[in-house]
């Protein structure tokens, strides 16, 4: 179907208008009916909400705001729920990750719309993990209640002072005895437990330290969070925001015991979940923080033409240098987009394994672009948008946690170069069979210039080293 059909005005308009071609092509009729839903859903239910979401919190810090309890019945009840779930729930709307990408950038442009969905972090992540890996009773306590919203849950990795990012240093123990395992260590993140809707911690444990093999030693477990001996010493907060009312905590477990029916899988198995865990989720963020970028985007266009702010008895946009930083900052959302919808097809066509790259390509580039965007964009504001006047703010942190919060970047960027380090022998034989020709070619042509055989570049290829 091209963007220009009489039978597809709509392509014209928000939010398909800035879609590519090809992805135009490949959505479905259901999903273009779905991507409009969730798109009125947004317009009209969340960014006009935002103020009062805002006083709600503030009035209760940490309980769910009616707001937040009354949207989510309502979008439940008009089909806008778990969105993101894969084909292989039956209670899945049936959308490509492709196509759940187009919503997701949506529901960004407001930071708590992918609640009032079910589709927020870490529930999206965390059903999926239970999905895949609880027993029947199991998913009978705690996935379905997650799935049909009446508590949220937490996962919980991350260690003071232990570099969690390579995960086989998890420290905190859980100890065998008896029918039940006991639990002892420090945690930082996850939801705090203030919030009552708050019930159930994924927790990652070393249960197994004198085990050979490193990729044996960690268990999942599910904790309740009444559990005796959990306490929350704190909530952390991220750039100076609490993010309230579900928040990040810090805890100490302190001899807090779970029946051994608590394991998910079984003991020793957590890498096995954890890697079962890298599937489209993983980008849920990067796409989300799309749709934070163009409301960004749309403040800064607004400021840009806002006739109570003139300097030198101009408008801001109406200077040369700022007309450049719009466009720089378009082509860029635009780009991000692109790696974003290049890896969900990726995903949908080749499987999560085979995305492993565009992957780690969105989570590397969309983090840091989105920050510098939203960066451009409060400047152009001006002062007031380093205020609470404006969300830019909120946007920035969330642009610049998410370089963070599922893995640093720097551990993709890692694996990414030493990936591209194991094609050096692919290359270098091709870079010999340059050098086999260019030879033959000086020959050939009686080629004798400034440089000598063997002097030029060409004619040394590094040859395979020792293993090292
Ligand atoms: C807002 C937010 C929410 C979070 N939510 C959760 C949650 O719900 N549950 C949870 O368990 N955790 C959560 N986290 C924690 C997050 O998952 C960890 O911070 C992250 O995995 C990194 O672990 P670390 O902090 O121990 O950093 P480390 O592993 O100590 O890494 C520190 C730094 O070392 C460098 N580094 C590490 N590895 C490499 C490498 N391979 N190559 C080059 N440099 C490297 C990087 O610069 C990295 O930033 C959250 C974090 C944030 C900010």
């Amino acid at each position: 179907m091209s963007r220009k059909s009489p039978q597809n005005p709509l392509f014209d308009a928000q939010p398909f208008n800035r879609y590519p071609q090809w992805l135009l092509n490949k959505l479905r009729p259901q999903a273009i009916s779905l991507i409009q839903r969730v798109h009125a859903w947004v317009e009209t239910e969340c960014i006009p909400a935002e103020q009062i979401m805002k006083a709600q919190v503030a009035q209760s810090r940490w309980e769910t705001p009616e707001l937040m309890r009354q949207l989510r019945q309502k979008a439940k009840s008009q089909g806008l729920w778990n969105l993101f779930l894969p084909d292989h729930f039956k209670e899945s709307p049936g959308l490509t990750n492709l196509e759940y990408s187009c919503c997701a950038e949506i529901m960004g442009r407001t930071y708590w719309a992918a609640q009032t969905m079910n589709c927020h972090a870490p529930e999206t992540g965390n059903i999926e993990l239970l999905a895949k890996y609880c027993n029947d009773a199991q998913k009978k306590k705690w996935l379905k209640p997650l799935m049909d919203g009446d508590f949220s849950s937490a996962y919980s990795m991350t260690e003071p002072d232990r570099a969690s990012s390579d995960a086989t240093n998890i420290a905190c123990r859980a100890t065998r005895e008896g029918d039940e395992y006991v639990i002892n260590g420090r945690k930082l993140y996850g939801n705090v437990k203030w919030n009552a809707d708050m019930k159930v911690y994924i927790l990652m444990a070393c249960s197994d330290p004198e085990n050979p093999d490193p990729w044996r030693r960690h268990t999942m477990l599910l904790v309740p969070s009444d559990s005796k001996g959990l306490t929350m010493k704190r909530n952390l907060t991220i750039m100076g925001y609490d993010h309230a009312p579900e928040g990040h905590g810090e805890y100490v477990y302190e001899n807090v015991r779970v029946p051994k029916e608590n394991v998910i899988l079984g003991e020793g198995r957590a890498f096995e979940i954890a890697q079962g865990r890298l599937g489209p989720g993983r980008i849920h963020h990067c796409m989300r923080l799309i749709g934070q970028c163009e409301r960004a985007y749309e403040l800064a266009l607004l400021r840009c033409k806002d006739p109570r702010k003139l300097p030198r008895g101009k408008y801001i946009g109406d200077f040369d240098s700022n007309i450049e930083r719009l466009a720089t900052m378009r082509l860029e959302i635009d780009a991000m987009r692109l790696v974003v919808l290049n890896a969900a097809d990726t995903m949908d066509s080749l499987g999560n394994k085979a995305g492993r790259y565009v992957i780690a390509q969105s989570k590397i580039l969309v983090p840091e672009m989105a920050a510098k965007i939203v960066d451009e964009c409060m400047q152009l504001y001006g002062g007031q948008g380093l205020t609470q006047h404006t969300p830019l703010p909120e946007i920035w942190t969330y642009a610049r946690f998410v370089r963070v919060a599922d893995g640093p970047d720097a551990a993709h960027r890692h694996q990414v170069g030493r990936d591209q380090l194991k094609g050096f022998e692919t290359t270098r034989k091709r870079h010999l069979a340059y050098a086999d020709k260019a030879r033959e070619l000086r020959k050939h042509w009686a080629f004798s210039g400034e440089l000598e055989d063997g002097e030029f570049a060409w004619d040394y290829i590094p040859p395979s080293g020792p293993k090292l």
